[in-house]
């Protein structure tokens, strides 16, 4: 039995088995447990990863992904035509492909060993029979023409390039078990309906869309488990395997136009990514959504116009369903003339495409306008309308996002200071978020009836944070303070929380000629938090400095909060907290800080300025 596209089949001959005759709700059993199988592993991997680390993370989810698909595809061997060499040829390639990125996935990435797996793959799957052999000739009814030896070349090429295609999405998780379970489903409602791919085609598109399916819940969440190369390269072989299987045979223009579409998202990203020419984000680093430079990408692009992390990926994948649906409109009106098909894809993708850039203008403006009224500007600098929950919530999100993040937790003497530093004002106005820290700038909210209703001052911030990290298991570093200090801080944390993860701490005493070496300890500590605890303005500008260094996606400026927190200083008593009098408690303690409360009436003077300014202005 051959899967090669050798032309249409006559009824009766030894080609690829017709699916009438097998009961379509069969391929339930691959897909379930594919489904099943990769549903348990990534929620095993998933609890195992606070205890094993990031290292196993890095992989967990194309573990997951691949454990499903093989088990799935060997529990498919009793059904009638699966063991034969084709079917086999393509789990071993599959599985050849995975092993080798996995080496790369846990040691230095290397190119030319994943190019090395793949060609194998391609050329053994090419050589057992699963091949583009015959092309149909275009408005010629029922005439093909034989590629003879092309068929290898051409075969190969397009195994290499559908995987590659697809494996250029592995950076987002949830997005590539969506186009993988996408792509899957349409392939493998055109085997059952169109009678072509046999039960090779039907089987590898129910156990791809089953594992991918089930991926979903890891690759969605809110800290999702990486594919890794592994993953990614693995779900791209296995459906540029189905593309070459299920595309239908008998109409020229659906064997090119049938995966170009199917497979649309992941198609447009390259385009977009080779557009820029820029060096790929994936790769870069194993850890799920690492570092990318921004603007590269589809998901980028929409990160950068504001959306969260999640509705991009929904949106991409609202794109790739449209995709999907005309490719089975396509399928549907397969013996409408050519002409019909090209005028109503020429229609269809532009109105697909017009649609999407429409819904992504709209939503960036809308976000834009929601962040506007969340930012208040109090005396020339940024400070955003968050309370302790909803910076919560942000700081998951930017956890999610992978990209490197700034927070600032803005007081009236940090206030101060940006006014007479405009770097120290230009960094803050940068920065991702500034929370409201402290009475003095809620007082003068109140005065001016500005939206900010309670204060997120850095220590409870960072309490609640190590809470959320405890919970959710991301990594902390503790940077900063006096030797000793911010180790023991940590040590009460983890007693606080338990089972925080301490990804390492560091006294802030270090001198300059040390930066490098303390940015590359931290770097390699791979935190999902980084506390950076040097005083203002020194830890804004040092975060500003090494933001895109440290990769880290949370960085936050903490002052003392390790002196409190580890008890080499009180917390002012309740009431003064309550009154908005810890300045003054901090000044008991540390009398030296004494010449910091002149702050307090130059801020005072400057509110009462600007309200005068206001006012002058508003008058003329
Ligand atoms: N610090 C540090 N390295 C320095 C200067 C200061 O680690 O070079 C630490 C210091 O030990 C203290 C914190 O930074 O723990 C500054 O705390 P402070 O309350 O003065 O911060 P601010 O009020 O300026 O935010």
């Amino acid at each position: 039995m051959t899967w090669s596209n050798s032309g249409p089949t006559p009824a009766g001959s030894n080609g690829p088995r017709s699916l009438s005759s097998l009961m379509p709700y069969l391929y339930l059993i691959p897909f379930a447990a594919s489904f099943v199988a990769c549903y348990l592993v990534g929620g095993a991997l998933a609890r195992l990863r606070r205890e094993a680390g990031e290292e196993i993370a890095a992989v967990a989810g194309g573990l997951a992904l691949a454990f499903g698909a093989v088990l799935a595809m060997g529990l498919c061997v009793p059904l009638e035509g699966l063991v034969a060499k084709e079917a086999r040829a393509v789990l071993l390639g599959a599985s050849l492909v995975f092993l080798a990125c996995l080496s790369e996935d846990v040691g230095q990435p290397r190119w030319w060993l994943r190019l090395g797996a793949l060609l194998l793959a391609s050329a053994g799957v090419c050589l057992s029979g699963v091949r583009f052999e015959v092309v149909k000739k275009p408005l010629l009814p029922h005439q093909f023409a034989h590629l003879g030896p092309w068929a290898y070349p051409i075969t190969v090429l397009w195994l290499l390039g559908v995987s590659y295609v697809v494996a250029s999405t592995d950076y987002m998780p949830g997005l590539t078990a969506g186009i993988g379970t996408l792509t899957a489903l349409t392939f493998f409602i055109v085997t059952l309906w169109k009678g072509e791919g046999g039960t090779l085609g039907a089987c590898l598109a129910a156990v791809t869309c089953g594992s991918s399916a089930a991926f979903l819940r890891y690759g969605l969440a809110s800290r999702p488990l990486a594919l890794g190369r592994s993953g990614g390269a693995f779900l791209g072989f296995l459906l540029a395997v189905i593309t070459v299987v299920g595309t239908l045979k008998k109409t020229a223009f659906l064997v090119l136009i049938l995966p170009l579409l199917a497979l649309g998202v992941p198609l447009v990203n390259v385009t977009y990514a080779h557009r820029h020419r820029r060096p790929t984000p994936a790769g870069k680093g194993p850890r799920p959504g690492a570092p990318s430079a921004p603007g590269l990408y589809l998901y980028d692009m929409l990160l950068q116009r504001g959306f969260t992390p999640q509705r991009t990926v929904l949106l991409l994948l609202a794109l790739h369903a449209y995709f999907c649906l005309v490719a089975l409109a396509l399928v549907g009106i397969v013996t409408v003339h050519f002409a019909v098909k090209l005028l109503l894809l020429l229609f269809l993708l532009p109105a697909g495409g017009l649609a999407f850039f429409l819904i992504s203008r709209i939503a960036a403006r809308v976000a834009e306008e929601l962040e506007a009224s969340r930012t208040i500007e109090l005396l020339g600098v940024k400070v955003n309308a968050v309370t302790m929950d909803t910076t919560v919530a942000q700081v998951e999100e930017f956890i999610a996002a992978g990209t490197p993040h700034h927070l600032v937790t803005a007081d009236v003497s940090t206030l101060m200071k940006a006014r007479q530093d405009a770097e120290l004002r230009d960094i803050i106005n940068r920065a991702d978020l500034v929370t409201p820290d402290g009475a003095g700038v809620l007082w003068t909210a109140k005065v001016f009836d500005w939206p900010l209703k309670e204060r997120v001052p850095g220590v409870d911030l960072v309490d609640r944070l190590c809470a959320l990290a405890a919970a959710r298991g991301y990594r902390v570093y503790l940077l900063g303070a006096a030797p000793g200090v911010a180790e023991k801080a940590a040590a009460i944390l983890q007693t606080r929380h338990p089972g925080l993860v301490i990804a390492g701490t560091r006294d802030g005493y270090f001198r300059p000629g040390e930066e490098e070496g303390v940015v590359a300890a931290v770097r390699a500590a791979r935190p999902d938090l980084l506390f950076v605890a040097l005083g203002v303005p020194k830890q804004e500008k040092w975060i500003r400095r090494h933001l895109r260094e440290l990769g880290v996606p949370v960085c936050i400026g903490v002052g003392g909060s390790f002196d409190v927190i580890s008890g080499r200083l009180s917390r002012a008593p309740q009431w003064m907290q309550t009154y908005g009098l810890e300045w003054l408690w901090r000044v008991l303690l540390e009398p030296r800080r004494l010449p910091r409360l002149w702050a307090l009436p130059r801020f005072v003077l400057a509110v009462v300025g600007y309200c005068l300014r206001q006012w002058w202005t508003q008058r003329r």
